[in-house]
């Protein structure tokens, strides 16, 4: 299989018939073979009927079903569990996401990247609940994870099935593939795309979401960051706390000693013991994850690094 399309469906009866139309009147004339996996994230409507109907008549069409709604970063993960293709291209159920764009995705792909992202600069949602905090959102992203990317909100991707198949994602982390596959090696490229109003069914997402993306940046920065040095960040915050608190316990023995002043009612007094004991919980915290990152890479072979190319053969004598 060269090409598999991934698309996660959570209550979208009304979208999946004509997207999948779209899908194929775009992908024939490349005339290459494709699968279409779609992704039932438990819905409650009639999505899944829909599918199975179109399943008698479509042979390119992959239908999983998932018990349960189970959101669509694990929907978007169970979909590259059965993509088979050289090439994956993720995309939006809600026909927001116009697969008319695969194509140039695919031609931006050849040109020796490993993930190309969507970019959707006339993005039809509303301004003040949904593009604004996704500016600011992708600034932010961009701006701690260093890839910079002018829409990190968008599904539409096109990666190489080796980038798919090592995506490890959790919770609502579908946000930040680009982030996720560039800490494996990948090199990430962007490309304007079309973005359509939604016309049938209705966001699963609001406003709340804003929290949740920060929380999971923090995590997203810690693993590209730290995930194989993490005493070095809690190190770092350990050392100046405990230091601060040594300064000021240090102060306060002076002020005892030389101007036999007392020091047993002051606040400087429980802020220098704070800080000495918060530094050690953070030196301390950070030789624990030392010790869970060596039990992470070792307990799955996994290495710290991640070989491009290899040129020669080893040679025996
Ligand atoms: N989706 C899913 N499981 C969920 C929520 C959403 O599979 O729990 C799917 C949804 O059907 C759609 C895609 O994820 O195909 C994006 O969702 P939506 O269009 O609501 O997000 P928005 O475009 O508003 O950010
Ligand atoms: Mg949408």
């Amino acid at each position: 299989m060269e090409l598999s399309i991934v698309i996660p469906v959570y209550n979208e009866e009304e979208n999946v018939e004509p997207l999948i139309q779209e899908i194929n009147a775009a992908l024939r004339p490349l005339g290459k073979p494709y699968e279409i996996v779609v992704v039932d994230d438990g819905s409650r409507d009639a999505t899944f009927a829909v599918l199975a109907r179109l399943h008698q008549r479509e042979p390119c069409l992959r239908v999983v079903r998932l018990k349960r709604n189970f959101g669509q970063t694990a929907a978007i993960a169970a979909g590259l569990t059965y993509a088979g293709g050289d090439v994956v291209v993720l995309m939006d159920g809600d026909a927001q996401n116009d697969p008319t764009d695969i194509p140039a995705l695919l031609a931006e792909l050849k040109k020796g990247n490993d993930l190309v992202c969507g970019w959707r600069s006339n993005r039809r949602d509303p301004f003040l609940h949904r593009r604004l905090p996704s500016l600011i959102a992708n600034r932010l992203i961009s701006w701690t994870t260093q890839v910079k990317l002018h829409d990190y909100g968008c599904t539409l991707k096109a990666m190489r099935g080796d980038v798919a198949k090592n995506l490890k994602l959790y919770g609502e982390m579908h946000r930040f593939i680009p982030a996720i596959a560039y800490e494996r090696g990948a090199r990430v490229a962007e490309l304007k795309v079309n973005h359509r109003p939604r016309l049938h069914g209705s966001s699963k997402y609001g406003i709340a979401r804003t929290l949740r993306v920060v929380l999971d940046l923090l995590t997203v920065k810690f693993l590209i960051s730290y995930s194989t040095r993490p005493s070095h960040v809690f190190g770092i915050l350990g050392f100046s706390s405990g230091g601060l608190g040594f300064l000021i316990a240090v102060y306060l023995t002076f002020q005892k000693l030389v101007y036999q002043e007392s020091i047993g009612g002051r606040p400087l007094l429980l802020l220098a013991i704070l800080l000495i004991f918060i530094g050690f919980q953070f030196l301390t915290m950070g030789l624990l994850g030392e010790m869970l990152s060596r039990t992470y890479h070792e307990s799955q072979d996994k290495a710290v690094f991640v070989v491009r190319e290899l040129l020669g053969e080893r040679k025996c004598a």
